[in-house]
């Protein structure tokens, strides 16, 4: 099929064609945009344009915005919970038939590795459209509050109304699915932008949706860039809430639209400098393969990706020297740097804006700091970065202060638990943690003493779909996931009873 609005995309390995849209998804339609602009997208491993699509304005937003007023108003506040859990549950077996197309996209799209991670981003995907799609009656229950004989008072969870959701392009599916899911459970209608560098697997998840029967205006797609389309949601005077994934920074803009325009509620998942902590009486190999995976695994392009590794003087010698060792043997960008070879477990970075700022970074390391590293043959096309440790770096230097975004990892030394605690919470992130012991109360005081969203005990980012994700300090404000990732999307509502 090819047209303005759809175009097939293939991959030279067997695996099924997908027809792709290429319109925004506006009452269940693909469109055009106002404007007709278009956006090239391309494949970061190869620099091969794979198609353009187009992408909206402030004109398309108001468009969007009035479906989805639309859609809440008259349908979708009139569905029942048990409604809202059986798309999503039909949503859930949609995702699971085409989880290979879902996955080509985000491969090609965004430099995934085919079988070591584009296909199990969306497996995760799939655990987590089953477990939203129970939770509609679940997690929205209020309170009873008894105030004396002569009165109560109870609460409802409503839905906002009309949310917007914007999302980054590290996990393109997963993260818009993050908050899609909760964000219809709990009864709201979904305006949602991607990042415009991976807009390809959301635009085609949008006739899944359709499919599914969520009805017109549900579920609204803008692709677009950030300072049009994504300003334009958060100054919007009738979206009611926000849902933001991405850099810290404009995690700032965001809120600061929210306070200009009406003051919509703000959720921000925002960036890290996760701290590993690797004490002297942790089982080494699995510190090491933990960590390596925690910093490697999607390029590093992980928000709690493990880009501070502090390790206890009395075993450093010997975890570098294991960490290099794992490197060569695991972290491969496969064949001839093809994302669909068996054994590539690495991609590129997804764009020369990020492969320019992270060699940018590596070649001017100050003189003290070592860069351990095997570098990527000059012939390779692509945005390919070796998977790279720096020692010797200054506590309180850029490259242990700032996140870099990709596959690149200080480790240092210390003496004391408590040297190890103050450099780990030196950071004015708070998104992840890990620590590495063999002492149970060991691990129980990290977690007590650090100042983290989540903390990984003698593991790295594993993820779970059914507990709180989020983060301490300039990592973010809200929670997603678990019971939270529905809770987030709704509002109270107090009611006072007198019995008389
Ligand atoms: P980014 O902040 O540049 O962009 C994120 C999204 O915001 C994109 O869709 C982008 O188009 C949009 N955007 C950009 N400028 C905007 C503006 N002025 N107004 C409204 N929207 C705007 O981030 P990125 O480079 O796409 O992603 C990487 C960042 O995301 C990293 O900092 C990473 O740590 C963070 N991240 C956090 C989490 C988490 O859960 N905490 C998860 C994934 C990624």
């Amino acid at each position: 099929m090819s047209s303005d609005l759809y175009t097939t995309i293939e991959a030279t390995t067997g695996l099924p064609k997908v027809e792709q849209p290429l319109g925004l998804f506006i009452d269940n339609e693909f469109v055009s945009s106002t404007q007709g602009e278009k956006y090239d997208t391309f494949n970061p491993s190869t620099m091969a344009k794979i198609t353009s699509f187009y992408i909206g304005n402030e004109e398309d937003v108001n468009k969007a915005t009035v479906s989805s007023r639309k859609a809440f108003d008259g349908i979708w506040s009139k569905t029942s919970p048990r409604e809202r859990n059986a798309l999503l549950r039909k949503l859930g077996e949609l995702i699971k038939r085409d989880k290979e197309k879902i996955a080509l996209l985000d491969c090609l799209d965004a430099g995934k590795p085919y079988y070591s991670n584009a296909l199990i981003d969306i497996d995760q995907i799939i655990e987590l459209t089953e477990f939203f799609s129970g939770s509609s009656e679940k997690f929205t229950m209020g309170d009873t509050i008894p105030i004396s004989t002569n009165k109560y008072c109870y609460t409802i969870k409503e839905p906002f109304g009309v949310v917007a959701l914007i999302v980054p392009w590290n996990y393109p599916f997963a993260m818009a699915c993050w908050k899609i899911q909760g964000a219809l459970a709990a009864g709201n209608t979904v305006i949602i932008k991607p990042s415009e560098l991976t807009s390809l697997s959301l635009l085609y998840a949008a006739k899944l949706f359709k499919e599914a029967g969520f009805p017109p205006g549900v579920i609204n797609i803008i692709p677009g860039k950030g300072d049009t389309v994504g300003t334009a949601l958060a100054m919007h005077m009738d979206i009611d809430k926000i849902s933001f994934t991405g850099s810290t920074k404009v995690g700032g803009l965001i809120l600061e639209c929210s306070g200009k325009s009406n003051l919509k509620d703000v959720t921000l998942e925002c960036g890290g400098k996760s701290a590993a902590v690797i004490l002297e009486d942790a089982d080494l190999q699995n510190a090491v393969e933990s960590v390596a995976e925690g910093i490697f695994f999607n390029s590093g392009q992980n928000c709690t990706a493990n880009s501070r590794i502090y390790v206890q003087k009395t075993v450093y010698d010997k975890f570098i020297s294991l960490l290099k060792a794992h490197i060569k043997q695991t972290w491969k960008f496969g064949s001839n740097f093809d994302l669909f070879s068996k054994d590539c477990s690495m991609g590129p970075v997804i764009s020369k804006v990020q492969y320019n700022k992270i060699t940018d970074i590596l070649k001017n390391v100050p003189k003290e700091v070592n860069v351990i590293n095997d570098p990527i043959p000059d012939s390779v096309k692509g945005y390919f970065i070796p998977p790279t440790i720096l020692t010797n770096v200054e506590q309180s230097s850029d490259l242990m202060q700032q996140e870099i975004f990709g596959p690149v990892t200080c480790v240092s030394q210390f003496s004391t638990y408590e040297e190890a605690i103050k450099l780990a919470n030196d950071s004015k992130y708070g998104l992840a943690a890990m620590v590495f012991t063999s002492n149970i109360d060991s691990a129980n005081k990290f977690a007590r003493d650090i100042k983290a969203g989540t903390v990984w005990i003698n593991s790295s980012n594993e993820e779970e779909v059914s507990v709180p994700f989020g983060g301490y300090k300039m990592s973010g404000i809200g929670r997603e996931l678990g019971k939270s990732g529905v809770e987030s999307f709704l509002q109270t509502k107090t009611i006072h009873v007198p019995v008389r």
